[in-house]
């Protein structure tokens, strides 16, 4: 049985292993010493070395302007904005993530921010606040901080396009205190009007999708609208993934998700009921302690981003049960 086993995460309970395909260490802060290795190593050319104690080397010309984007809706733009914008914070940099979602914004509840939410860009475009006013800090990470288009339920006002979002990344270039490291743009599903104003500012995206058809159709549909629009920088995060499933034949592997879309592998996020829990709560996963597997996976997309480096799919047999003598004998001879 093939399957993917992408990540450095404590191994599951699963049947599968899971091998290291890239040298991503994990944070320091919620895992001090590398988990012990059972299975194969990983044959690839590691680009970067094993070092746990060190901070990722931002890679590129800041700040980097990220957008979060899928074309399906459901499938973990929020989600990911909010982990790997905290796991940013995290690792020291400074975040400002801007929910473009308008009319069906959410972030700000994933971040558990909602409450402090007092002005959005609009009343900053219409000159009834100071940027500096719109922009929520997070009390958890100071350097992480929350930007909204608009208030719930509100629409695209019109004259309100790509233009102005690029004077918003322009201002927050410009403020006092310094340019932000990253600009990540949680974008809304679809591919109208606010998906194009979304995109607009972007020089690089991060295109979520699950293992299923559909979204993949959508997601193959959004890397060639990024790429008109001039977005060539695009890495996936594959979402939601059962290695139960996989091996079961009843999930796309994430290799085939690659080799579908041909994009550089960012991250590979289990289906964990953690998320949906995190969700609710208002306190994204990858703060929780101790840490679960989706939180771990999040944390190390967020180090793959700062260095833009991506990770490989690999193929993996399925973990042998204890062998028994015949067992044994068996694969030798069949070999
Ligand atoms: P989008 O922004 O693309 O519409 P969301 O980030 O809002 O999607 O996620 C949609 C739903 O899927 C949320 O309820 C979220 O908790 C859930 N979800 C996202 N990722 C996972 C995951 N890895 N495991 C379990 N549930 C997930
Ligand atoms: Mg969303």
């Amino acid at each position: 049985m093939l399957s993917l086993s992408p990540t450095t995460t404590p191994k599951p309970s699963g049947l599968f292993y899971f091998t290291v395909p890239s040298t991503i260490p994990l944070h320091p802060k919620t895992l001090k010493t590398p988990t012990k290795r059972t299975h194969r190593p990983f044959s690839g050319t590691p680009r970067t070395l094993l070092q746990y104690n060190r901070k990722p080397q931002l890679s590129g010309e800041t700040p980097r302007v990220v957008v979060i984007t899928s074309g399906k809706g459901g499938v973990g733009k929020t989600t990911t904005t909010a982990n790997v914008g905290l796991s940013l914070a995290r690792l020291g940099f400074s975040v400002v993530a801007i929910d473009a979602d308008v009319g069906l914004r959410n972030l700000d509840l994933l971040l558990g921010l909602e409450n402090r939410v007092n002005y959005t860009v609009i009343e900053v475009l219409n000159g009834d606040c100071r940027l500096d006013q719109a922009l929520v800090r997070d009390k958890r990470w100071s350097n992480f901080e929350l930007l909204c288009i608009s208030k719930p339920r509100s629409k695209l006002p019109i004259g309100f396009g790509g233009k102005a979002l690029v004077w918003l990344v322009d201002a927050l270039k410009a403020r006092q205190e310094g340019s932000p490291d990253f600009i990540l743009i949680d974008c809304p599903a679809g591919i109208d009007a606010g998906f194009i104003t979304a995109i607009t500012p972007a020089n690089e995206a991060v295109l979520v999708t699950t293992p299923d058809i559909t979204s993949l159709r959508d997601a193959d549909r959004v890397t060639g609208l990024l790429e008109c629009d001039g977005i060539r920088d695009i890495k996936m995060i594959v979402n939601r993934v059962r290695t139960d499933m996989i091996k079961g034949e009843d999930m796309m592997s994430v290799l085939d998700v690659q080799e579908m879309l041909g994009l550089a592998l960012l991250g590979v996020i289990p289906e964990d009921s953690e998320v949906i829990r995190s969700t609710n709560r208002g306190y994204p996963l990858v703060l929780n302690k101790p840490p679960t597997l989706a939180g771990l996976a999040f944390e190390q997309a967020a180090w793959r981003l700062v260095e833009q480096d991506s990770m490989k799919a690999v193929m993996v047999e399925e973990e042998p049960k204890k062998r028994g003598f015949f067992s044994f004998f068996g694969r030798s001879l069949g070999k």
